[in-house]
């Protein structure tokens, strides 16, 4: 074997194990996008991969006001003027599907996959 040959296939192998580990970067960052959305209308949608503080919105609601924080690890209803208090309960949300529900407020806290990995198309069998 010459030695161009040798560098050639280590390239190749080098190039396949970035791949490797680029996909599973972008695997274990799906899944960040949090949208709030109150009377079923999208209100706000943070992307928690790109947030670097912690985000503090606050606004009104129904029956007062609401108090939602944002961060890396999640998002979490920190105040609610609610009866029921279920979302403030329910804690901090950071998995794809997970959910924060407010119904005196009408509000819902999602935790949705990125638009990229949502399209099904899977990436490492082309
Ligand atoms: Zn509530």
């Amino acid at each position: 074997m010459k030695k161009n040959d040798f560098i050639i296939i280590a390239i190749v192998i080098l190039l396949a194990i970035g791949g490797i580990f680029y996909l599973n970067v972008l695997k274990s960052q799906s899944g960040r996008i949090a949208r709030i959305s109150v009377n079923e209308k999208i209100f706000r949608e943070i992307d928690l991969n790109t947030i670097k503080a912690g985000e503090s919105i606050e606004f009104d609601v129904a029956n007062g006001h609401s108090h939602v924080v944002a961060s890396a690890e999640g998002i979490i209803m920190a105040h609610s003027d609610c009866r029921d208090q279920i979302c403030v309960k329910t804690g901090l949300i950071s998995n794809q599907g997970e959910m924060i529900v407010c119904l005196p407020n009408k509000i819902v806290i999602e935790i949705l996959g990125n638009t990229d990995s949502d399209d099904g198309v899977d990436v490492i069998s082309q």
